[in-house]
């Protein structure tokens, strides 16, 4: 007789991973607190519930990344997929979805399948024995949270997510910005040139301030209380405290020299920072923000060097819990401290229905290949899927760890395509394809 899986969590990860676990032939309990105990989210007792948007973003597999990963996870029998075509709703070139028979489907399947159990009980320990997937999301109860932090230390579980927007290296004007660590701090020459900087006279600053100012910004949920503040202030509130604040705090102008103009001394400066080891995404130092998403790309592509700033993703505070995935997990998911135990989902710093399921997918598969015995090749890291889970896994800068959504800036360049945005077409379009053809073949050998 095989080992059980135990799935705790109910969500898209949780419900994701327990399809393709049992579609390999697993014995799979999924341990689902709803509804017995709920979240501040959540409506219902489904599995999968959607607790806000009913998007699943663009569904264009040549042009985004979003669309790649449906693609990808559509060629693997992903359930979440499949039942969102099923229940798709119209919107343009975005996979828009009826929530509640999409929900409703989701647990009808998973209830359904011989090798699934569902229980509705909340889990508050790190088991030491078994084979156990952890995709409790980012409103895991906060008994397991304090589990999890006795598990991996304080330092690598957050409750709240505090994202700079992020920016793609080559849409970046370096006529204008330059490398150069503050006081040209470091031992090597990469360290000391190991931020990208953007001057500000006081003009331009102050029409920043302004701005800022006066963008939209969003509020938070009900429920999701406001316990950010400890030294991750959002910009904007920032600049509510005095327009000087920001000139003493992320923006400060000391100890850097202007390349372009040695004799300049700026007057602010804002501070962007690799995201990544490609060296593809840059972050922008301190710019957690509430403001609007359209907002966003109007104030920051006011910041001299980022006129014509593609964004990899925008900025945000929300309530999420997470761990530090790049120090705490190894290449298959695993708890390196204990290894019977993976997460997926949210949890893992991912952000987003489509990501979670996708790295719910992930963990199911190597999960139920472990308890079968069998060898899973390593994910191709130039698939949507391999990008994303290599990103979390080791990619993505461990001190900075942010949650993240699939983009283009994780893949890996294809050689002889023009870079900025000019070649982006092409380039999305060779990636697309590098990808699906990387994908099917693993799939093939899976
Ligand atoms: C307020 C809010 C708004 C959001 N809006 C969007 C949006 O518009 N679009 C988007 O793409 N993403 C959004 N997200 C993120 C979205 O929730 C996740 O991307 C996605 O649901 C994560 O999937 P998951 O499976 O990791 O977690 P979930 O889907 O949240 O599933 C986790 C499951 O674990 C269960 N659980 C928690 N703790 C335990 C425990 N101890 N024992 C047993 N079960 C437990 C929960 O009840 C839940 O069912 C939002 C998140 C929040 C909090």
């Amino acid at each position: 007789m095989t080992q059980v899986l135990h799935i705790v969590g109910g969500g898209m990860a949780g419900s994701e991973a327990a399809w393709q676990a049992a579609e390999m032939g697993v014995d799979v309990i999924i341990h689902e607190m709803r509804p017995t105990v709920g979240t501040f989210a959540h409506q219902t007792g489904n599995l999968a519930e959607m607790v806000c948007s009913n998007s699943f973003r663009s569904d264009d597999d040549e042009q985004n990344a979003v669309g790649l990963l449906h693609w990808e996870m559509r060629a693997a029998n992903g359930l979440i997929m499949t039942t969102a075509d099923a229940h798709r709703l119209p919107a343009g070139g975005a996979l828009a979805v009826d929530r509640d028979p999409f929900a409703e489907t989701v647990t009808a399947k998973l209830r359904a399948h011989p090798r699934v159990t569902v229980t509705d009980e909340e889990v508050t320990t790190l088991p030491d024995d078994g084979q156990w997937i952890f995709a409790t999301g980012p409103l895991t109860s906060p008994a397991l949270g304090e589990a999890i932090r006795a598990e991996t230390g304080s330092d690598a579980l957050a409750f709240f997510d505090a994202i700079a927007p992020i920016v793609y290296a080559d849409s970046i004007d370096m006529s204008k910005a330059w490398m150069q660590s503050r006081y040209d701090k470091g031992e090597t020459e990469e360290e000391r040139t190991a931020y990208l900087n953007c001057p500000m006279d006081r003009d331009q600053y102050e029409a920043f301030i302004d701005a800022l100012l006066a963008a939209d910004k969003t509020e938070f949920h009900e429920g999701e209380t406001a316990g950010y503040f400890d030294g991750c202030l959002p910009i904007e509130v920032m600049a509510e405290r005095g327009r000087e604040t920001l000139r003493h705090g992320p923006m400060k102008p000391v100890g850097l020299t202007n390349r372009h103009a040695p004799d300049v001394k700026p007057h602010a400066v804002v501070q962007l920072r690799r995201d990544n080891a490609l060296g593809t995404l840059f972050n922008i130092v301190g710019f957690q923000t509430k403001m609007k998403y359209g907002a966003q790309t109007d104030v920051f592509r006011m910041i001299p060097g980022l006129e014509n700033a593609s964004f990899a993703r925008l900025g945000g505070i929300h309530r999420n819990t997470f761990i530090n995935s790049p120090t705490l997990l190894d290449a298959q998911m695993r708890l390196k401290s204990k290894p019977n135990i993976r997460f997926a989902g949210q949890i893992t710093g991912v952000e987003g229905y489509v990501e979670s399921a996708a790295m719910g997918l992930l963990a199911g598969r190597m999960a139920a290949a472990e308890i079968l015995g069998r060898d899973l090749p390593e994910v191709p890291k130039d698939s949507a899927m391999g990008a994303l889970i290599h990103h979390i896994t080791g990619g993505a800068e461990a001190k900075t760890f942010q949650p993240m959504n699939v983009n283009f800036g994780l893949f890996r360049p294809v050689d002889g395509l023009k870079g900025g945005r000019r070649g982006r077409k092409d380039r999305y379009k060779a990636y697309t394809d590098r990808a699906k053809a990387e994908w099917q073949t693993w799939l093939d050998q899976c």
